[in-house]
């Protein structure tokens, strides 16, 4: 078993995004699957979402290649694995990150 030794930047940026993903307990915050997690723009960049803190959180690969260029908020409710609870959960998240800025 080989361990290898990364190097660790800790900008203010990766810092935050850290906190954020622990906030979503390393879940995906739309289908609550752990994995791997992609920044998510929750207001996409196509339509003007900024690259900031406030209008990112964590989707698995899958959860965010299907919402693609939709609005979180009306892609997510036509999903399958919706739940109020995970989407309350995430405005909290963006309101509480946008009053903390
Ligand atoms: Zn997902």
């Amino acid at each position: 078993m080989t361990v290898s030794k990364k190097k660790r930047k800790r900008s203010d940026t990766t810092t935050k995004w850290e906190r954020c993903k622990a906030y979503f307990g390393y879940r995906c915050a739309y289908c609550g699957k752990a994995g791997k997690l992609t920044k998510d723009h929750v207001i996409p960049r196509h339509y003007g979402g900024p690259d900031m803190v406030f209008n990112i959180i964590p989707a698995c690969q899958s959860c965010n290649s299907s919402k693609g260029k939709r609005n979180a908020g009306q892609w997510y409710r036509q999903q399958p694995f919706y739940s109020m609870g995970r989407e309350v959960r995430i405005k909290m998240y963006l309101f509480n990150t946008c009053m903390n800025l």
